[in-house]
């Protein structure tokens, strides 16, 4: 390669509005822009970023209303999330075979689409007005899970955090570790 390439050959997979609140339900963006400590922490460790596509902005659009995971759990949305995770998959396989180091996916904790780890869950449907409590569980997204599966599967096993937007600094420092123990 050449000598004027100085690329590290590292990278961590981020979720979508991680860099971009843009898309996320309005009224939930925590943020008024990138989630800057988190680029921090993976630029401190040389490391590149792949960002996935916001799967919710796609299929339901900007105007959609908040959700739980039992309500973007369907035979469409899940299809959908599918098409995209395999076309993510596409690039991170070439990239990989490439000698590129996939080191950790970075999820959004409870989206019903982007956790990796825990996502909220709840009995909702009908008038949003009369919508209930909802609860933390763990499992992934809908799109998360659709991912992971496929990286499972083509041999990329990464580790995988959620980072809690309201407070992010223990996601953080989670990824820290893990950039650091893959040096
Ligand atoms: S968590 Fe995922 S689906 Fe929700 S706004 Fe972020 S990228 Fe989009």
């Amino acid at each position: 390669m050449s000598q004027l390439d100085l690329r590290s050959g590292k990278l961590v997979i981020v979720a979508h509005c991680l860099l971009n609140p843009n898309t996320k339900v309005l009224g939930v963006a925590r943020r008024s822009s990138a989630l800057w400590p988190l680029l921090k922490a993976i630029e401190d460790h040389d490391c590149s970023i792949f960002q996935l596509p916001c799967p919710e902005l796609g299929y339901y659009g900007y105007n959609r209303f908040w959700a739980t995971v039992e309500q973007l759990d369907t035979p469409g949305f899940r299809r959908y999330c599918r098409k995209l995770a395999t076309l993510a998959l596409d690039s991170l396989v070439e990239l990989a075979r490439n000698g590129i180091r996939i080191l950790a996916l970075v999820g959004v904790e409870g989206s019903p689409s982007c956790a990796v780890g825990k996502t909220t869950s709840g009995s909702w449907r009908g008038d949003p007005h009369l919508a209930g409590e909802t609860r933390k569980v763990s499992k992934p997204g809908v799109f998360m899970a659709e991912l992971i599966q496929l990286m499972r599967e083509a041999g990329l096993d990464a580790p995988a955090l959620d980072i809690r937007e309201k407070s992010p600094e223990e996601g953080i420092r989670q990824l820290r570790l893990i950039l650091r123990g893959s040096a």
